[in-house]
């Protein structure tokens, strides 16, 4: 097992497989081939940080470190420059991704929402992300925010150390709710939970604001049955697969094969989402590991992977721009 790991974390660019040998999606060189082999356009991915390089450097720190919030060893695949990492996503095909800045504290959304809006007006596969904080002047920064197109919102709960229902949050969710922007949340306690982080925490916000349309990042991990119960029961709860099912996650929660009729039943709602490129193992392996899932459930077949890696996110967002 120990070889198999650390083969596996030597392919890189290059596939052992790519005489065709195998449909699945061994390396990067081999996954335009994978979604055109299941008849999409190209990926959609959700969950795809790209952030203000002094603050970039900052955070990858933190995973070279593996600082407390990181709990582990964590080597960072994707390390070029933001160039070459858009050039590293187009040629995977992965013609729509976010940027998700996220703010650790008070005072720098506007700095990092500023950063981002310049940087999806010069790379047009991404979307318009923005992020927020509970401090005074949030709804009108919120409401400023949606009227200027703001296509997604990302918010960290473990690493910003706040409440979901932090009162000062109140103005900002009613705006949303209104809008319907979409806000991936990561909320569920992987890699290392605290007080901020949990199901009750949006469960709380969810019975205050019913209709608010939630993205629980990396399915809940490692609460994932409590999130999948918050998805089945709020039609605007979705998921992403964030880094789940990866060996490197299975390494420290796998998703329990008992919850899988569940994640097959949730098949509109769940997006795909890759942490790119905060990750330590190959793109492809992402999608590898949810093409195995066909291994553990028959329903979690090509039909679920095609929506979950497009048309979900395209009901969710709307049709890319044509690049
Ligand atoms: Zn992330």
């Amino acid at each position: 097992m120990v070889e198999v790991r650390a083969q596996r974390d030597l392919r890189d660019g290059r596939s052992p497989t790519s005489s065709g040998t195998t449909s699945k999606p061994l390396a990067d060189d081999d996954v335009p081939a994978w979604w055109q082999r299941l008849g999409l356009p190209g990926l959609f991915d959700v969950h795809v940080h790209f952030l203000p390089p002094n603050i970039e450097a900052a955070v990858w720190r933190q995973f070279d470190h593996a600082g407390p919030k990181i709990g582990r060893e964590w080597p960072i695949r994707y390390r070029g420059t933001q160039d070459e990492r858009v050039e590293r996503l187009r040629a995977l095909g992965v013609r729509r991704f976010s940027a998700l800045p996220y703010a650790h504290k008070p005072g720098v959304a506007a700095y990092l929402n500023d950063w981002a809006a310049a940087f999806a007006a010069e790379v047009p596969a991404c979307l318009l992300s923005a992020t927020f904080y509970p401090e005074p002047g949030v709804g009108e920064q919120v409401d400023r925010l949606v009227r200027d197109g703001v296509e997604v919102f990302k918010l960290h709960t473990q690493v910003g150390e706040f409440r979901l229902d932090d009162a000062l949050l109140e103005p900002a969710w009613d705006r949303l709710e209104q809008s319907g922007t979409p806000i991936v949340l990561h909320v569920g306690s992987g890699p290392v939970g605290n007080e901020f982080t949990g199901p009750e925490h949006l469960g709380r916000l969810l019975a205050r604001h019913p209709r608010l349309r939630v993205i629980v990042a990396h399915l809940g991990a490692p609460e994932y049955a409590a999130f999948l119960a918050l998805a089945e029961e709020y039609d605007d709860t979705w998921l992403d697969t964030t880094m789940v099912f990866t060996d490197f996650f299975d390494d420290a929660g796998a998703f329990p094969d008992e919850l899988l009729p569940r994640l097959a039943a949730l098949g509109d709602k769940v997006l795909l989402g890759s942490d790119f490129p905060t990750i330590p193992y190959p793109y492809a392996h992402q999608l590898e590991s949810l093409e195995r899932l066909h291994d553990r459930h028959p329903s979690l077949d090509e039909a679920w992977l095609r929506r979950v890696c497009w048309h979900n996110a395209v009901r969710l967002f709307g049709e890319p721009p044509v690049t």
